[in-house]
């Protein structure tokens, strides 16, 4: 097997191009400047070729200086006239030129700064120069006020083109860096540009099928476009270059998982499957045994499955993923499930011992509570492997736990399962790997399936169970509570729970936005408008135990009404709550409130959501009670318009996804169709090459070991 670890060049090896020296080497970055940048981790010319404007300012546009409009930017070229400088009443230094035109003819058009005692001291009068920036009255004659000056015989850098701004760190002028950056790819006085010594990853074939520009174009193009179509077609060029190194990472991570891994095939007869699922307390749905087949299969292979099974709250994904466990242990061996928190792997055990009741595979529950000799019973029982089924948190895989036989880790609620994470289950092990089944209930989006979620297999539950009570759902504002808290204390006298939610823990301090918060109103409900009932608060800087304690104490109904922030938004199954409250409704992501909503509902009574904000023309919480086939929308519905409405920020933050920014791609964003046309070539470049060994994909290689270090994934 060859291996795809990083190739790391030995520190005596010479620096191949000009794009290894140091930046100092540019004409005009000395070493103050060069400690600004490294700041910005630029240390090197090639760091510096790949420091993007963030956008640009068209001053492309000529016009000439009788036809100037107050109050846009603009362009012209102009001869300087006379060149006046004074002080201001407030004692700032105010610089200002005549501008004629460009055959001498006097104007009324005249250029200010503030500060710049440069601009006299470099520009003379009578000199032709390029003037951009924002053009206003002043009385009754047009100004140019701070703007870029240029000598018109000058390369257009600043002024008359498409001027790139750049990301930029305290003591770096705009100027500067676009000067440098200019050099770097344009060359300077004595030297050429060094942007035709970056090494060309896209093999001339590829480059002519997708109508790519070379490297060296599209990275002078994306700094200094000619215009507007070219700048386009350099970053198409950028970023196809990085999805598909991105694919082929992947790609490459899992052909190395299925060649090298090998796991235990698990299987059962039809016959004792189809036993199992009729001794439940319910019907599959037709979803869930879709998702059960596609399981099955990867299950009875060599090569380990990775599949996230996908679903909304309560689709029924834990019952699936005791099913495949049964199958584990039907074929003699073990399986782990993990949740995020104890509480949760706690409710597992439960449910698991409802599903496995006759003679159903054993288990238990291993968690930082289970201590002595039952803590030690179970650990032999795994290592012996009377134990099938062990249920914990992600403690299991980290402690390296003893199994005798473990063939299938399912880790459960796994929203910030990223690529990183993915690695580390599998890059740990040794001998056989585990079959590894994900389950999440935040809906993928196609695009991020296609790219960061290459390395898995998906199923959809996309179906919930028959008879789920939807949740009533009303818009409330603040003036309304005192019916909310009225229907809290009602649904208490029936003997039913309540949770609160607020955006955040601390009362707002003076002066800042009068938002609710946990502390306050957990408070003010105690004294007043709940007077006599059971209040609990709970927020995310009490510890994890602490927390548990808490859940534990109303999920025991010793509280009616817990006060909370966000914390409640996943954890154990309160089937006797009904009401949620959620105060300044405005401020939560709609996956959020979704998720918060489907906290209630989980019982046998009717359940109520109220989401009570001012901001009544929100489009979220509009989403939130909009119907769609006589029933709400669901989280996929809901994930979707989320998208729609913000773009795909939030939902692909770091956090989210696990893959750090990608450099030049904003997969919020992206067009679909690159993503498609770079997984075509990503397959089509493997089939052929699949440990990218040949010589023209010598780059494309070295990009992807680039990739792996970047992200520390190898
Ligand atoms: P989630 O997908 O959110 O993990 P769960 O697996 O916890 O959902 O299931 C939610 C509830 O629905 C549980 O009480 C479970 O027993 C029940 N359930 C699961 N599948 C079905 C089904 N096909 N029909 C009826 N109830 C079901
Ligand atoms: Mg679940």
């Amino acid at each position: 097997m060859t291996s795809t670890a990083p190739r790391v060049r030995a520190a005596s090896e010479p620096p191949a191009t000009s794009l290894d020296l140091p930046v100092t080497r540019i004409p005009g970055i000395g070493s103050e400047s060069a400690k600004l940048l490294e700041r910005m981790k630029i240390q090197t010319i090639g760091d510096l070729l790949w420091h993007l404007p963030t956008r640009f300012d068209d001053f492309s546009k000529f016009v000439p200086l009788r036809r100037l409009v107050p109050n846009a930017t603009q362009t012209a070229v102009a001869v300087l006239g006379h060149i006046s400088q004074r002080r201001t009443a407030t004692g700032k230094l105010m610089t200002e030129a005549e501008l004629h035109e460009e055959d001498g003819t006097p104007t009324q058009v005249r250029a200010t700064w503030f500060g710049r005692a440069f601009v006299k001291e470099t520009h003379p009068e009578g000199e032709r120069v390029r003037i951009s920036g924002k053009v206003r009255f002043f009385g009754r004659t047009l100004q140019f006020s701070q703007p870029t000056l240029e000598r018109a015989d000058a390369e257009a850098v600043h002024t008359g083109r498409l001027v790139p701004i750049y990301p930029l760190t305290e003591g770096i002028k705009p100027g500067q860096m676009r000067r440098w950056l200019h050099t770097a790819i344009e060359g300077g006085p004595r030297r050429t540009g060094v942007v035709g010594e970056v090494p060309d990853p896209l093999p001339a074939a590829i480059r002519e099928r997708h109508a790519l520009p070379d490297i060296a174009s599209a990275l002078r193009q994306v700094h200094f476009p000619d215009d507007e179509r070219r700048l386009l077609s350099a970053r198409r060029r950028l970023a196809f270059d990085e999805l598909l190194v991105l694919q082929l990472a992947l790609a490459q991570r899992r052909a190395r998982w299925t060649a090298q891994a090998s796991a235990v095939p698990l299987d059962v007869p039809d016959a004792e499957l189809a036993e199992w699922v009729a001794g439940l307390p319910f019907t599959l749905t037709g979803a869930q045994q879709r998702s059960l087949r596609e399981i099955r299969k990867d299950l009875a292979r060599r090569v380990p499955m990775s599949r996230l099974l996908e679903g909304d709250v309560g689709s029924g994904k834990t019952v699936v993923a005791a099913l495949a466990a049964r199958i584990a242990t039907a074929s003699g061996a073990q399986t782990a499930l993990m949740a995020p928190t104890e509480l949760l792997a706690e409710q597992h055990a439960r449910s698991l011992g409802a599903l496995f009741r006759n003679g159903g595979p054993t288990h238990a529950l291993l968690t930082s509570s289970v201590t002595g000799d039952a803590r030690r019973a179970i650990l032999a029982g795994l290592a012996e492997g009377s134990l099938d089924v062990v249920v914990g948190t992600h403690a299991l895989i980290e402690e390296h736990v003893a199994f005798k036989r473990l063939a299938l880790a399912v880790v459960d609620e796994q929203h910030r399962f990223g690529v990183r994470q993915r690695a580390t289950f599998r890059e740990k092990g040794s001998g056989t790997d585990p079959h590894l089944l994900l389950t999440t209930a935040t809906p993928i989006p196609q695009t991020l399936s296609q790219t960061i979620y290459r390395d898995l297999d998906i199923s959809v539950i996309d179906e919930l169970p028959v008879g789920r009570k939807t949740i009533t759902t009303h818009l409330r504002t603040r003036d309304q509570l005192p019916k909310v808290w009225e229907g809290i204390r009602l649904a208490v006298e029936r003997g039913q729970q309540a949770f609160v939610v607020t955006p955040r823990i601390d009362p707002p301090e003076d002066g800042e936005d009068d938002v609710p918060s946990a502390i306050a109103m957990e408070k003010d409900l105690r004294q007043g408008e709940l007077r006599g009932l059971r209040l609990a608060l709970m927020h995310g800087r009490m510890a994890a135990k602490e927390r548990d304690a808490i859940m534990r104490r109303f999920a025991d109904r010793q509280v009616d009404v817990l006060v909370a922030t966000t914390v409640v938004e996943v954890g154990i199954d309160i089937p006797n709550a009904t009401v949620m409250v959620i105060l300044g409704a405005e401020r939560f992501g709609l996956a959020q409130l979704h998720q918060l909503r489907g906290r209630v509902g989980r019982g046998t009574e009717r359940a109520y959501c109220v989401l009570v904000s001012e901001a009544a023309d929100s489009e979220r919480l509009a989403a939130m009670v909009e119907w769609k086939d006589g029933r709400p929308l669901n989280g996929f519905e809901l994930a979707l318009r989320d998208l729609e409405i913000r773009g795909a920020g939030e939902f692909l933050g770091e956090r989210q996804h696990g893959v750090p920014e990608l450099r030049i791609v904003d997969l919020a964003d992206v067009d679909p169709r690159l993503i498609s046309e770079t997984a075509e070539e990503a397959d089509r470049i493997l089939i052929g090459d699949a440990t990218l060994e040949r010589p023209e994909h010598g780059a494309l290689a070295d990009a992807v070991d680039q990739l792996w270090r970047r992200y520390a994934l190898a």
